[in-house]
């Protein structure tokens, strides 16, 4: 599915298994790393106890493409196949050597050390590579060397690398030559990487080992609180111990292999469909994080994110009493500098008819345009203008890789200029219209809502105005009772009075 005409791996395995027994090759592990689920390599072997599928994903419970539940880590396969399907679903963008070392260390090798396979055939692409536009993900070249090296110490080494994906190509050639040194040379890999996997990562691979510790026995049992919550570095890889020599000759090995890989890269390059620089491939993900990390915002809430607990979710990841799905947090967990209350002339409001996070009932909306019969409490947080960035993408469509920012400085400066700007990457979203509500101690307090049209919809019924559920209501209530804003009384009051006030 996507882009193949043909699952070359699917067609290798089975021809191995099926036509040419006198190889000896019993049982074939098949690793899917490229960024999308391995749908139909899961379908062909769904039954097929000699085949072990194992597929790492961005997933985002179903909306990353394709875009379906197959990839979801409970379809472990069916009869003699059971136990040897694996799926490994991310729940965020953004994943990187870190995050699938975690996955490997924690899920694959521990199977793969049991399933004992006579070849290993990798669904080897490279769109979960940094820089890749598609993928959104951050794995570096030496962290796709980390994990095939991992891999080579199964069927003595026999492993097959098939190119799938991988739409960045100097990303792609940079990792697919890190891949070609691991299978040419048997040199140290020398990288250490300062990151330590998301707290979604931990929790999905808790899963994963939940759903199939009945299979693989190996799996069962918590992992230790003091690595699911370490920060410290989780990989330290380096080896010093080749001699002098042994460093000259890879050099040798490398260097020319770069070259004959050039010469195959070069006349491709003219392809380039994309824009990014070199400089952007390198620090991919965290080039405009640091820049916007530096400006601070006010963002302010009128609905259950007045509530501290619900908003932490969106920085810290999470979730609270009420929501269906977790958060994935900010990439940058640190909480709020200040928090402080104030009110607005405009109209707060209840739309649509369910949500994602909270299920049947409408959700707070804030007029945009203000009005001063009108007054609408919310609450302020003072977070950095890249924890925004996550903020917004997490409340309107997940889905955006964030390799580059939703509302960056030029958007700050437009929507301080306009008072309104649509970011045109959510447009879909419910809440994809940022406002500039003035100034607090010279930083810009912005606000997330729907469009002006949108509201001329609501009114004019096109769009559903329903009232909020109970439960939804219950948090909009604590926010304003914690925030020592109203009583519980007078803060159902306010509510309801926002829920049944026809808007004109
Ligand atoms: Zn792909």
């Amino acid at each position: 599915m996507g882009f193949c005409l043909y699952n070359n791996v699917a067609v290798a395995t089975s021809f191995l298994l099926n036509e040419r027994q006198e190889l000896g090759i019993n049982k074939v592990l098949i690793v899917d790393w490229d960024v999308h689920h391995g749908n139909g390599t899961q379908k062909m072997f769904w039954k097929d106890p000699r085949v072990l599928f194992f597929s790492v994903h961005r997933h985002e419970f179903g909306s990353f493409y394709p875009a379906s539940d197959d990839g979801s880590h409970i379809m472990v396969g069916e009869g003699p196949g059971a136990g040897y399907n694996i799926n490994v679903p991310w729940e965020n963008g953004r994943c990187g050597d870190a995050d699938y070392l975690a996955v490997w260390d924690h899920v694959l090798i521990p199977i793969a050390k049991e399933f004992r396979p006579d070849i290993i055939i990798i669904s080897a692409g490279f769109d979960a590579a940094i820089g890749d536009p598609l993928g959104g993900c951050c794995v570096t070249p030496c962290g796709y060397a980390i994990l095939l090296k991992k891999l080579m110490e199964f069927a003595q080494g026999k492993i097959v690398m098939a190119l799938e994906g991988g739409y960045n190509l100097d990303s792609l050639a940079n990792s697919v030559l890190a891949c070609v040194e691991v299978l040419l040379e048997d040199k140290p890999i020398i990288g250490l990487s300062e990151a330590y996997p998301f707290q979604s990562t931990w929790r999905v691979i808790q899963s994963v080992r939940e759903e199939l510790c009945t299979f693989w026995s190996i799996l069962k049992g918590e992992l230790p609180k003091k690595l699911t919550s370490r920060k410290t570095p989780l990989i330290q890889i380096s080896s010093s111990d080749s001699d002098v020599e042994n460093d000259n000759n890879s050099r040798t090995i490398s260097q020319d292999l770069e070259k004959a890989v050039q010469d195959v890269i070069q006349p491709l390059s003219e392809l380039r469909v994309d824009a990014h620089s070199n400089d952007e491939v390198n620090t991919g993900c965290s080039s405009w994080r640091s820049e916007l990390s530096k400006i601070d915002v006010w963002y302010a809430s009128y609905g259950s994110n007045m509530w501290k607990s619900r908003f932490l979710c969106y920085i810290e990841g999470g979730q609270v009493e009420g929501m269906k799905n977790p958060c994935t947090g900010s990439l940058d967990k640190r909480p709020p500098k200040e928090i402080i209350w104030t009110t607005v002339p405009h109209r707060l409001f209840f739309g649509r008819d369910h949500t994602k996070t909270w299920g049947p009932g409408g959700v707070a909306f804030l007029d945009p345009e203000s009005n001063s019969q009108d007054k609408a409490y919310m609450c302020m947080y003072r977070i950095t203008l890249e924890q925004f960035n996550d903020v917004l993408l997490q409340e309107n469509v997940p889905g955006y890789d964030m390799s580059s920012p939703l509302f960056d400085l030029t958007d700050l400066d437009s929507v301080m200029k306009n008072q309104y700007f649509s970011v045109e990457a959510l447009e879909g979203g419910w809440y994809y219209n940022v406002v500039h509500m003035g100034n607090e101690n010279g930083i810009p307090i912005l606000t997330m809502t729907c469009t002006i049209s949108d509201v001329e919809n609501f009114k004019s019924g096109k769009f559903p105005s329903s009232a909020p559920a109970k439960g939804y209501v219950n948090i909009l209530v604590r926010g304003l009772e914690e925030g020592k804003q109203l009583s519980e009384e007078a803060a159902m009051a306010y509510i309801l009075e926002a829920s049944t006030k026809p808007l004109l």
